[in-house]
């Protein structure tokens, strides 16, 4: 199987909120790839829509928000892992149907950011995770519970044929998450979507639970899309980035090419206001102060002109930026931006690499 096969294709996806006080344009046309077996990053500020652009994957938008405009196409690998794919149109599909159903929780699953909220106080981990087994998978209950402990046992739980009959109240923090992601993994999904993880957790814990999750990405052939806000974090973790602000996707490469060459003003903010132990300073020149982006993300109802970062961007072009919104430019196969200061340099942008 090509290692670079197109799992999902997000296409000029738009989800609204429409709220008594106005409409929050959540999503506001989005396109974004995401091969098979591998890390998709996607990073930007609270509130740039990277949850919601998940949620409407998985078609778990509550009323009053819904898919206005743009389609998702998941490229279901066959049974027999042949090469062959059928595709769904999830955009298309009855969000409380059988067919997203059978993809949620099974072919695609989530974990989130606080482990509480995503699994119940009252019922101990082994009954959530044979639960999870048995709605997907033709099993009868011993069969779940066998694999329930072996998918504790590889998430590396302590002694999972105890833990499994524990509560999530009586398991620590690191562990609740170990807990969430074998719940997740346990129908082996095609794509794992990891909603900041491991924001709740201490930083030992994270290294060990990110460690996790690419060893479990290796074994089971999983791709992943991992939000966050932490570029440390899609440093270790991604092949692939996507920044996000207000609502749309600014730029999107690869990682290496993100840190070295950022090109869009907001990701280049964004990188400016992480400390890095970069070259400047492992050779001991004088070091540099973190950079601020300025401003505020602006409330959600606003509905800005022209480039929605043209507040608070250092490299802003009067009477363009202000008036007219960039599109997508490629400036290289497998580089996108969406910034004026890049039209000139792409008069016919490449094509996109996948
Ligand atoms: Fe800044 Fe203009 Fe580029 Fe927007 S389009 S990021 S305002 S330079």
């Amino acid at each position: 199987m090509p290692e670079n096969q197109v799992l999902v294709e997000i296409k000029d996806l738009h989800t609204y909120f429409f709220l008594a006080e106005g409409v929050v344009r959540a999503v506001d046309g989005v396109d974004l790839v995401i091969k098979r077996r591998q890390t998709l990053g996607v990073v930007g500020e609270s509130g740039c829509g990277k949850s919601i652009t998940s949620l409407s994957l998985l078609r778990l938008i509550p009323p009053p928000g819904r898919i206005t405009q743009g389609e998702i196409l998941y490229y279901k690998p066959s049974a027999g892992d042949n090469g062959s794919v059928d595709v769904i149109n999830i955009t298309a599909l009855n969000p409380n149907g059988r067919e997203i159903r059978d993809i949620r929780g099974n072919q695609i699953s989530m974990v989130f950011q606080e482990p509480m909220t995503a699994m119940s106080p009252v019922r101990t981990v082994g009954q959530q995770i044979i639960e999870a087994i048995m709605l997907h998978q033709k099993v009868n209950k011993a069969e779940a519970r066998k694999r329930a402990i072996e998918m504790l046992a590889r998430v590396k739980m302590p002694k999972p044929e105890r833990t499994i009959d524990d509560y999530p109240f009586q398991l620590s923090g690191g562990m609740r998450q170990r807990a969430v992601i074998a719940m997740a993994l346990s129908c082996h999904p095609h794509l794992l979507i990891a909603d900041e993880p491991t924001t709740a957790l201490d930083v030992t814990t994270e290294a060990q639970i990110l460690d996790l999750m690419r060893s479990l990405q290796n074994e089971l052939g999983m791709a992943i899309m991992y939000i966050t806000h932490n570029l440390g974090v899609v440093a270790e973790m991604a092949e692939e980035v996507a920044v996000m602000y207000l609502g749309k996707v600014v730029e999107q490469t690869d990682v290496k090419t993100i840190f070295l060459e950022p090109l869009h003003p907001y990701t280049q903010g964004l990188l400016s206001s992480i400390p890095r132990l970069d070259e400047s300073i492992m050779r001991g020149e004088k070091r540099r102060r973190l950079q601020m982006i300025k401003g505020m993300v602006p409330d959600p109802y606003t509905r800005l002109k022209g480039c929605p970062f043209h507040p608070r961007c250092p490299k802003v072009i009067g009477d363009v930026c202000d008036q007219v919104e960039p599109a997508s430019i490629w400036v290289r196969p497998g580089h996108m931006v969406r910034c004026h200061l890049y039209a000139e340099a792409v008069k016919s942008g490449p094509a996109p690499s996948h």
